[in-house]
């Protein structure tokens, strides 16, 4: 048999034998761009049945056909770590999104903060780089992108058992140097936000909760992506699944 190589994220059920139709999309990449033909194995995930190597049962320029032959790998699962992050320029929030899903994010937040200054986030091409991230970084999960919330709202209906830990630019001037950072225990969402950082009335918000723990990331003021990316980094080294 042919080495599967190709790896591809659908919607559809996968399971013992299962058909798989191809989206327009998918028809034109694996026939059209890659040459696929009749024999062909490619890798499915769809997030929810694992892996599953199928075969290629026809292959066309306006469709074809998939098969389900065997199972490649259980479905995983993330850690239990969420991503509260204000959508920032567009290259930058893609950034963000692919990085988290690489890095093992089970759940993206996007907020609107009183800084925020992308006034909205196309969540279906937020959906397609989650998926795109997720075929080409091996993993069987498919990180689920909430709606864009305000932070007050989402504060408001916050379960408590979940930490959130606060990227907080304020925290990081006043305790550089602090010494080693450690997380707490226990699910956790991390929270960082616009290039404006956040408001002196968000602050003070967030400062009176008791489920949310201020983080320094050193004595610099980092961009929010890296923000994003060494928080998520320093919790799966400490608390995650490295
Ligand atoms: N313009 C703001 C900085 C925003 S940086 C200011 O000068 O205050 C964007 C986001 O990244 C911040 O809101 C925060 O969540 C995070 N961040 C940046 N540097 C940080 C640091 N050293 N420690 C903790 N969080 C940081």
């Amino acid at each position: 048999m042919q080495q599967a190589r190709i790896r591809l994220c659908v919607d559809h059920p996968l399971g013992d034998g299962q058909p798989v139709p191809l989206t327009e999309a998918q028809t034109h990449y694996l026939f059209g761009v890659m040459r696929l033909g009749a024999g062909a194995a490619v890798l499915l995930f769809n997030g929810r049945d694992g892996e599953w190597m199928a075969t290629v049962e026809q292959a066309g320029k306006r469709g074809g056909a998939l098969r389900c032959t065997t199972q490649t790998r259980p479905q995983g699962r993330h850690s239990d770590l969420w991503l509260i992050f204000a959508p920032v320029k567009k290259a930058r929030t893609d950034f963000i999104v692919e990085k988290a899903v690489e890095l093992g994010v089970a759940r993206l937040v996007p907020v609107q903060t009183d800084f925020t200054n992308a006034e909205r986030l196309r969540q279906d091409k937020a959906e397609a780089h989650v998926r795109e991230a997720a075929e080409q970084c091996e993993t069987t999960v498919l990180p689920e992108v909430a709606p864009l919330t305000p932070l007050p709202r989402l504060l408001a209906g916050w379960d408590s058992a979940r930490r959130i830990l606060w990227a907080d630019e304020s925290a990081a001037r006043d305790r550089a140097g602090a010494g080693r950072l450690v997380l707490p225990p226990g699910p956790a969402a991390i929270l960082v936000g616009p290039e404006g950082g956040f408001s002196d009335d968000e602050r003070a918000r967030l400062r009176a909760l008791p489920f949310v723990t201020p983080v320094a990331l050193g004595p610099r003021i980092l961009r929010a992506e890296t923000a994003a990316l060494a928080l998520v980094t320093l919790w799966q080294a400490q608390a995650g699944d490295w």
